[in-house]
Parts: structure tokens; sequence; C-alpha cells
């Protein structure tokens, strides 16, 4: 059988690619040509599954919800990405990452960030390495996620707020590519999801694909068989369900369900369901399918969840979606307040509300009993319970909570 992946040219299908300004072409053509041989190397293998296994606290737990079971009328699992050291999926990538950019000779790591998730991740793995850190986060982001800039700074990072924009995530992409273009020499460039110019949505899928190859095992000691009918996460730029999905893409007995934040609904302005509003265009270095007006200005995306709030999609999934193999539903801000707070009364986990969008995709669909669904709760809800507690009128609508 044909694997599904990347092609020699970074293509996904017709999505994918490297548009990068010319001073970069060194920088990108030199990490695609290092980053299989080194991720193949027994060294880094070593060193990759001791880290996730000692630092990073994995295996996660394959959790069967009972509850959560009993009313959706299925065998529901939850992947417990909210267990990883620093809450999330996002250090399974930083990790791996920067024993890359350490074997290619760099000493000076950039990253972009939205939530701060990723900037925590990245900043947490370069005081693990002793790396120079500098993050680039939009200033509206720095204001909103005060903590997690904090905690950046705490573990020695710079943090530069940006200002060009909406001063948000996707300023802070285009940043961090102005800063690479300046210090192409010594700097990583660490990017944070399956998005930005070929090998990178190739690379941060591998690095997430943990999450699916430890499902095979876990499920085959749970249920007798190593594969789900049923696979759902949410998605941003795309990493968690990239990773969640990778070893079972070229499997049709498992159906995938994605969940975009539909924000206040995509037909309304207010949105960041990407694959439901955007046509194909470029943005940060990928073809891929983008939100942006007729003559090609990027939108502004909007959404309850900081980690969701991206106009722009990794090109791989742009792919997967328009051939009909990702089932993509777009889940409003009200949808995932309540699903957030069901999960929260129901199992005692309060899931980030980037997954709690996964979470509400459960009352679309429909299952048969024995239909074995798992769904990866990807980061955990602790810097969101300000924003649930604000917004439980949402769900107070569905007459509960
Ligand atoms: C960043 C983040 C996401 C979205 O990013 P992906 O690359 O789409 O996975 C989802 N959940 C959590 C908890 C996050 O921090």
């Amino acid at each position: 059988m044909k694997k599904y992946q990347v092609d020699e040219n970074g293509f996904f299908g017709k999505f994918g690619g490297a548009y990068v300004p010319e001073i970069l072409y060194k920088c990108v053509t030199d990490l695609q040509n290092a980053y299989r041989p080194i991720m193949e190397s027994e060294e880094f293998k070593s060193e990759y599954e001791s880290l996730l296994k000692d630092y990073v606290g994995r295996p996660s737990p394959l959790y069967y919800a009972k509850r959560m079971s009993e009313k959706y009328g299925c065998r529901l699992y939850l992947k417990r990405e909210d267990l990883n050291h620093t809450g999330a999926h996002k250090i399974n990538n930083t990790v791996g990452q920067i024993l890359l950019a350490r074997k290619m000779g760099k000493t000076r790591v950039i990253a972009e960030t939205g939530a701060g998730q990723h900037g925590v991740a990245t900043a947490t793995v370069c005081a693990l390495m002793n790396m120079e850190c500098e993050i680039f986060m939009g200033q509206t982001d720095v204001q909103r996620q005060h903590t997690n800039v904090e905690r950046m700074r705490m573990l020695g990072a710079r943090v530069h707020p940006v200002t060009t924009g909406n001063m948000t995530l996707s300023d802070a992409c285009s940043a961090a590519i102005r800063d690479w273009c300046c210090h192409p020499e010594n700097t990583y460039y660490l990017v944070g999801s399956t998005m930005g110019p070929h090998p990178y949505p190739d690379i941060v899928a591998k690095m997430q694909s943990v999450i699916s190859q430890e499902l095979k095992w876990q499920l085959k000691e749970k249920i007798g068989r190593d594969y789900p009918d049923y696979l759902i996460a949410c998605i941003g730029g795309g990493s968690n369900a990239a990773g969640t999905i990778y070893h079972y893409i070229d499997d049709d007995r498992v159906k995938i369900v994605l969940a975009e934040a539909g924000g206040k609904g995509v037909d309304t302005p207010y949105t960041a369901a990407t694959i439901h509003c955007g046509t194909e265009g470029i943005i940060h270095g990928a073809r891929t399918l983008v939100m942006q007006t007729d003559d090609g200005q990027i939108e502004q995306a909007f959404t309850i969840s900081a980690g969701l709030d991206y106009p722009g999609i990794g090109p791989m999934h742009a792919d997967l979606a328009r051939k009909g193999r990702e089932k993509v539903l777009a889940i409003n801000d009200d949808e995932a307040i309540y699903a957030g707070y069901e999960l929260t009364r129901l199992e005692g986990i309060i899931p980030a509300i980037e997954s709690a969008h996964a979470l509400a995709t459960l009352k679309k669909l429909t299952f048969k009993p024995e239909d074995v669904v798992v769904l990866t709760v990807s980061g955990r809800g602790d810097k969101d319970v300000e924003t649930y507690l604000k917004n439980k009128a949402m769900a107070k609508e569905y007459g509960k909570f």
C-alpha cells in the first residue's frame, strides 16, 4: 500500500511547498536535507525517546471515559496530552526540534506564539538545552496571556511584543520570519504547528506522530485491536490532529473527525474556521487554505480559543480535508464552552478550550454502541479557567451547569 506522505518538493497534493524570501533559501534547503537523516539516526531516536519518557512524562494515558461513553452511546477513550509537562501536546514537538537544532549546530532559537503555549514549550526546552531563546508574540496576546509571558521570561526567554497588523499570532509568525531573514546562520526557527514552509509541516507531524504510535499498542492492550472506529481532534495549525491520525491515514477502517474553531459562526465575519471559509493562497511560506479577502489580504481570525486563532491551516490537512479523508466540523464558541463544562462535570477533567472544540463534535455525530472513539485532549484547561467562568452563561443556554 502506498503510504500517504509529503512529496520531494514538500507538497501534499497541491498544498504545501516552500515559498520563502531568497535570503532564506539556504536555511530552508539545509533543513530539508538535514531533518530526515537526523531524525532517522539511532542517536536522535534514543535521545528523543528518553526525553519523551522522563521529561515529558510519556506515554500519555489512554483513558476510558465511562460517563461520557454512556452519554454519547459509544466507547470513548481520551488520549491525555493534557498530562504532559507544560500542559499540552506542544512539548512533543519542541523537545524533538531542539535536538534537531543542536545537531545542526544552531545556537539561537526563535519562535512565534499566539496564546503563549508554544512559546512556553520552546522556552522550556531552551532552558533545558542552554540555548538562547527569543519569542515573538503579538502585543494583543502579550496583554491577554500575561501569565504565559511571565513563564517564558522566568524560563530565560526574551519576549518581543509585535505591534504590526492585528498584533496576534499571524503577525507574530511574520515577525519571526523577518528575524530569521536577519540571522540565517546561527538561528533555528522552531515552528509550533504543522504549518510554514516545507519541511516544517512534515517535521512537526513526525514529532507529534508519537501520539498515534502509542495509540496502536494502547488500543491493542485495551480493546484487542490496534485501531479505533473514530479519531477526533481539534485543529488550529493542525499539529495535535496530525499526531493523532499519523499512523492511521491510510487505514480506511478509521474515520477521522476534526474540529476547527467556528467562533461566532461560519456565516459571520467572526470565525477561525479556515477549512470551511478559506480559499487557496499562500501564508507563512506554504500554499494552503487561507482566510483572505478577494484581493488576497489575510483576514483576522476570531475565536474564544487563543490556540486556534489562526487564519491558515497546515497544508496536509488542507489536502486531506479537500480529498474527503478528514471530516471537518466548525464548532462555535458557545458549543465549546458547553463541552468543556460537560467533560469537567462528567469526568473531572478540565480541558483546554481548544480541546473542548473536539469534545463538542460528539453531540453532532451518531455512533453505534460498539464504536470505539478516541479523542485527543490536546491540553489542560488551567490556563482557561477565567474564560470558562466569564462565559459560563453561554453554556447555560443549553440549560445546564
Ligand atoms: C496550540 C494548541 C492547539 C492548536 O494547535 P494545533 O497545532 O492545531 O494542535 C490545540 N490545543 C492546545 C491545548 C494548544 O495549546
